[in-house]
């Protein structure tokens, strides 16, 4: 079974929902650089400070501000039997960035890119009808997975959010960026045979089992 695991897809694509899932499975960590910026923006940390703006706008942050981050987190006991990585690599400097550190841990050889799939104009209708939990970043959709009672988190009873970065336009602005930036990460991965592909539409069951039977 794959076990050292980089997340590619689309904002939206179920990228969260889906590593929670393989996660759990198979007791791996789940490494978000997202969650760890949004929660150094809500720390107002100096990390948090830098990232925030460039957050909202639907940009990518700085490799340079994240880089020390994954190298300590990589280099973690927990990793050493697999990651789920989710976020990270954004570019091609990063999957050098990642190859880099893996390498030193011996562990190069085992890592595999998962890409889930899903088209752009579905992209941007689920996630203006994402809310996500400050509190505990549990997600919901308003449409296909609602909480139990309006605007609120079913697990902590926390006031459920519109990411600032789900707006309509920062969303457009986010698939430009991964088009541009991000795609070019697949072929990194594919050129080394380390590419593996799922189509992410259907529910999150389904397209867990299709994964599941990937990385078998
Ligand atoms: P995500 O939750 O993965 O969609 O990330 C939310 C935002 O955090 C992105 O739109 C970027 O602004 C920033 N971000 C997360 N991961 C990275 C990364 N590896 N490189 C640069 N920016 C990132």
């Amino acid at each position: 079974m794959i076990s050292f695991i980089v997340l590619l897809g689309p904002p939206g694509a179920g990228k969260g929902t889906q590593a929670k899932l393989i996660s759990d499975k198979l007791g791996v960590p789940h490494i978000s650089t997202g969650d760890i910026l949004r929660e150094a923006v809500r720390n107002d940390s100096p990390l948090g400070r830098q990232a925030k703006a460039i957050m909202d706008r639907g940009e990518l942050v700085p490799d340079q501000l994240l880089v020390d981050i994954i190298v300590e987190r990589l280099s973690r006991a927990d990793c050493a039997n697999g990651f789920l990585l989710d976020g990270y690599p954004r570019n091609i400097s990063q999957s050098q960035t990642l190859e880099k550190v893996c390498a030193e841990h011996a562990i190069w050889d085992k890592v595999r890119a998962l890409e889930i799939t899903v088209p752009d104009e579905e992209i941007v209708d689920r996630l203006k009808n994402r809310r996500s939990c400050p509190s505990c970043g549990a997600v919901y959709n308003v449409v296909s997975n609602p909480p139990k009672r309006a605007e609120t988190c079913d697990s902590c009873s926390a006031k459920l959010q519109l990411r600032d970065d789900d707006r309509e336009e920062t969303v457009r602005q986010r698939l430009n960026v991964y088009h541009e930036r991000t795609e070019p990460v697949v072929g990194y991965f594919a050129e080394r045979d380390k590419h593996i592909v799922v189509k992410g539409e259907g529910s999150p069951e389904d397209i867990f089992a299709a994964i599941m039977e990937k990385l078998r």
